[in-house]
């Protein structure tokens, strides 16, 4: 665990947040400033700080966060109507938080734009 990161605290249990799913793996959380009327974070319990630092070996693991969403999605209603996962990395996507995390974001129609 990187003992400055907010999400390892999280995924951990060390600090206070609106967790949905936990695995051994993964861990699931409400976001803490929505942009949509559903909007979750699925973060690996193990620190990687983004898709840059991704091994090979974290390919399976990478893969279950998608997994895991989708759990959620079914579970919160939204699976049918739609929704959209996504991963920012480094500066010019805005990634604020350096450990790896899916954008589970639904519940309207959203927006459509690259930027
Ligand atoms: P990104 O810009 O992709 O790095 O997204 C980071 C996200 O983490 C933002 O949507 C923040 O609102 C969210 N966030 C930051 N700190 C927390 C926290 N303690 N609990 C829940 N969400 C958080
Ligand atoms: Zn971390």
């Amino acid at each position: 665990m990187a003992s400055d990161c907010v999400f390892c605290k999280i995924a951990a249990g060390e600090i206070d947040s609106r967790v949905l799913y936990r695995d051994e793996l993964a861990t699931a959380f409400w976001d803490i400033h929505p942009v949509a009327p559903l909007h979750i974070l699925i973060v690996p319990n193990r620190h990687i700080s983004s898709v840059n630092e991704m091994n090979a070996e974290d390919e399976a693991l990478v893969g279950h966060l998608v997994y895991v969403a989708k759990l959620v999605a079914k579970e919160q209603g939204v699976d049918q109507a739609g929704y959209r996962l996504s991963i920012n990395t480094g500066p010019n996507a805005g990634q604020s938080v350096f450990h790896i995390h899916v954008h589970l974001l639904a519940g309207k129609p959203l927006p459509i734009h690259i930027g």
